[in-house]
């Protein structure tokens, strides 16, 4: 599944106007200039900044923003006041945007030049009061955007203009995300599902059913051959139990297994879809569940929802497009089982089968096992446990009127081994402790599925959840039951406000 941030461009327009004659516009064109270039070769931006000139009246402005909605390389517009730019002229063009918007507070000039600074040196570093007049506007017409602030040499400054880019390249892929669900959501379950409808016009997304009929076809049109080839793939970077090796009982499973990955890859592919759903309720013609293809096809970027979840399924393929180029990895994931060990207190995260390769603290294993559950049958799977680190959780709901992210910051720990229970795994210990990450959680309406990234950070769905205008409620060291069930509260008045004033 191919993604390359190389694909994508973020503008850049500078805010000033000609009150201060052309001189001063043409400088604060070179320094534009100089502050863009600076940015690109910092090497610590995912996505190439393209400067796009002054913007000094209304019609500029308006032509720059159609022309950034126009533009398929264009996923963002960083927007920075050099000197006093007059609102009224932004209200067009920032009506029109449709795109993520960073508003960058900076200045060219780092410190004051205490003996130098003079009446010139003041009307030409004026982002102090430009960039609040600015801010007026966008918060005058309710416009959602993420405010920078730092110097523009400054990594850190980099770090934030880098997270929300990696989040807009994450909006833009998910702008034309077609999701294919091989069968219904799993009977009467409420959580997984939502208004699709509503889903793709706050979203992008656009969900699909595929009878597995379709798909069985191209399972069995594949060759004996292409099998070999990708069974040599798997003996080369997996570890494989004595029974599933080539010539073993179980390796006949393997070889099915491979066929439905190559068969659900061509399917997906002809489909143009980026994320997919199945349910082991609907398997006529296969031979076991598409465990260990899930598997392999999430580590390639297929975003991925068990059971006809389709908004996690989306939400995989976005964290997997956000997190692309940091170490650390995403997958789908369910809370399965708690263990109570006071303040190590932890869940156990795992699924039948489904779990990205890429989590994984040691080489996976390829195993074979009977799954009794719906019709599953005898399956292949990698077996493996995530590595300890940092990481987020993160799930989208339907709450009637609004979709609700909810994003946990977890701590994955090693968990023990696991002899019986041969399914990939990872175990956590939400933030701020197992009581209140839980608790939170469940008050939330949060799933038992969700995407889980140790690439990313709360800040990427900070962005993610301002671009995409939806409720966002994070659970973390600072969480307590008080505010963040106040903060429910709160959050049920403005949304039933919002959408009437819509
Ligand atoms: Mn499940």
């Amino acid at each position: 599944m191919k993604f390359k941030f190389e694909n994508y461009e973020v503008w850049f327009i500078t805010g000033a106007q000609l009150l201060y004659g052309g001189d001063a516009v043409v400088k604060v064109d070179a320094h534009s200039n100089e502050m863009v270039k600076g940015l690109n070769d910092s090497g610590n931006l995912p996505v190439n900044v393209v400067y796009k000139g002054t913007a000094n009246s209304s019609a500029e402005i308006s032509e720059i923003m159609r022309a950034a909605n126009g533009d398929p390389k264009c996923i963002g517009m960083i927007t920075w006041m050099h000197t006093f730019s007059p609102a009224k002229m932004w209200i067009h063009g920032l009506m029109d945007f449709k795109k993520p918007l960073l508003h960058l507070h900076t200045q060219y000039n780092e410190t004051i030049p205490w003996n130098e600074i003079d009446m010139d040196f003041m009307n030409l570093n004026q982002s102090a009061h430009g960039d609040r007049e600015f801010g007026f506007i966008t918060s005058r017409l309710r416009k959602p955007r993420k405010v920078v602030v730092g110097y523009w040499k400054d990594k850190d400054t980099h770090a934030k203009i880098a997270t929300w880019m990696r989040v807009s390249a994450g909006w833009a892929d998910a702008q034309d995300m077609r999701i294919i669900r091989f069968g219904d959501n799993m009977n009467n379950v409420a959580v997984t599902d939502g208004d699709k409808v509503e889903a793709e016009i706050r979203l992008g997304y656009h969900v699909d059913n595929a009878p597995i009929a379709k798909l069985v076809p191209f399972v069995n049109e594949v060759t004996e051959a292409e099998i070999d080839a990708l069974v040599a793939e798997y003996l080369r970077i997996y570890d494989f139990a004595d029974n599933c090796k080539p010539g073993a009982e179980l390796h006949s499973y393997v070889r099915d297994a491979a066929a439905q990955e190559i068969g659900l890859r061509r399917f997906l592919e002809k489909k143009g879809a980026k994320a997919f759903t199945t349910s082991f309720d609907e398997l006529e013609g296969m031979n076991q569940l598409m465990g260990f293809a899930t598997q392999r096809l999430m580590a390639e970027g297929y975003g991925f929802g068990a059971e006809g979840d389709w908004k996690t399924a989306a939400l995989v393929r976005t964290m997997w497009v956000m997190g692309q180029g940091i170490p650390g990895g995403s997958s789908f994931l369910e809370d399965y089982t708690l263990n109570f060990d006071g303040a190590k207190s932890s869940i156990l995260q795992a699924h039948m089968l489904e779990i990205n390769p890429d989590i994984a603290a040691k080489k996976p294993r390829v195993e074979v096992h009977y799954l009794g559950i719906g019709d599953s049958g005898t399956c292949a799977r990698l077996v493996f446990q995530g590595h300890e680190g940092e990481g987020i959780a993160a799930t989208i709901v339907d709450m009637g009127n609004r979709f609700r992210m909810i994003v946990n910051k977890v701590n994955v720990i090693k968990p023990k081994e696991l002899p019986k229970l041969p399914v990939a795994c990872a175990l956590w210990i939400p933030e701020p402790n197992f009581e209140v990450g839980a608790g939170a959680w469940i008050l939330a309406g949060g799933t038992h599925h969700s995407s889980f990234s140790y690439a990313l950070t709360v800040e990427h769905m900070e962005d993610f959840a301002e671009i995409a205008d939806i409720e966002l409620l994070i659970i973390d060291k600072d969480t307590t039951f008080r505010n963040f069930k106040q903060d429910m509260r709160n959050n049920e008045v403005y949304y039933f406000i919002n959408k009437a004033l819509r």
